[in-house]
């Protein structure tokens, strides 16, 4: 059962438990209820992609509780200072290079260098963010495919009993998802949302960018997260010379899980392809069952294996 949490002390300490503990809890932003996990646990992040039904593993914005929090996080630049600095809490989410020292889990990220960063501007989620004190992972907490919740209500409809509680803070008040902008050589925006790119224009004195074909969609280039070693799918067996990624009770170099389980699988998916890959060989992969989050998981081993541009 999904439990209702009030805004409260009571509510806000079991909505920080819950999240410190690889539960998801989905909570009030200014913009939409966001569906919270802990950013650093692996298995909390993989139960986001289980609950939303998402086929694909799309990198997820981080919220902390102000700019302190965002700089040990990531790297800021000129540009990413100033925006900070103006927007900040609001409704802008800045992709900007990932410090490897955040801890954040690679299945955060979708395992891309970069991480997009948000302080919220609601009493509420600042609230819960400084109770919990870790970066916290949030997508919208709705259905794949579905319009996103702007009350305790919409998140109910969607998900009741497949995430472990929401926080009722009421009606959001923006109601569109954040803006999207990476900084670096050149400016870009990624997404339109609640933030007016104008207001982004004047601040940085220069337009924004439409992204180009390579970031349109991290994580859509069919190649984009190939290991350098060449992967063969479906394989039940390891030939001469490779090593094996398993699933399931059989032998192998290393095993997505042992039981079977897809929520450890996809937590430990690109932890394990970044060591197979460290040891210079081809990779056979055992099947993974092809739903649930086997569908992100096959997704993402499909564009590995891929042939890919030189
Ligand atoms: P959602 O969580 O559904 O609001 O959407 C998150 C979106 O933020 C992703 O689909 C990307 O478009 C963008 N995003 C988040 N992190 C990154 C990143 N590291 N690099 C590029 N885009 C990102
Ligand atoms: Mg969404």
């Amino acid at each position: 059962m999904t439990e209702i949490l009030s805004a409260t002390e009571a509510g806000l300490d079991r909505a920080a438990e819950l999240l410190r503990a690889c539960g998801l809890v989905a909570f009030p932003t200014e913009t939409v209820y966001g569906l919270g996990a802990d950013a650093t646990d692996a298995r909390a992040v993989a139960r986001i992609f289980e609950a939303k039904g998402r086929p694909q593993f799309n990198p997820l914005i981080v919220h902390l509780p102000d700019f302190d929090a965002a700089r040990g996080t990531a790297h800021f630049d000129d540009a990413a200072e100033r925006l900070a600095g103006a927007f900040w809490p609001g409704a802008l989410t800045l992709v900007l290079p990932l410090k490897p020292s955040a801890g954040i889990a690679p299945l955060t990220t979708a395992d891309l260098p970069s991480v997009g960063l948000r302080v919220p501007d609601h009493p509420l989620a600042r609230d819960l963010l400084r109770r919990t004190d870790r970066p916290v992972a949030a997508p919208s907490a709705n259905p794949s495919g579905r319009i996103s919740p702007t009350s305790a209500h919409h998140v109910l409809a969607g998900l009741n009993g497949r995430i472990d509680a929401v926080l009722d803070g009421g009606t959001c008040p923006v109601g569109l998802e954040s803006t999207i902008v990476a900084t670096g050589p050149t400016p870009t925006l990624l997404r339109p949302g609640g933030l007016p790119v104008e207001a982004i224009e004047a601040c940085l004195g220069t337009r924004l960018a439409a992204p180009g074909p390579e970031i349109t969609a991290p994580g859509q280039q069919a190649s984009h997260y190939a290991p350098a070693a060449p992967l063969r799918l479906e394989a039940t067996a390891a030939h001469p010379g490779e090593t094996l990624l398993g699933f399931g009770p059989i032998a192998a170099d290393l095993n997505l899980s042992p039981t079977g389980d897809l929520v450890e699988a996809a937590a430990n998916l690109f932890h394990h392809l970044h060591a197979l890959d460290a040891r210079h060989q081809p990779i056979a992969v055992s099947p993974i069952p092809d739903h649930g989050l086997g569908r992100a998981i096959n997704d993402r081993l499909r564009r590995a294996a891929a042939p890919r541009p030189r």
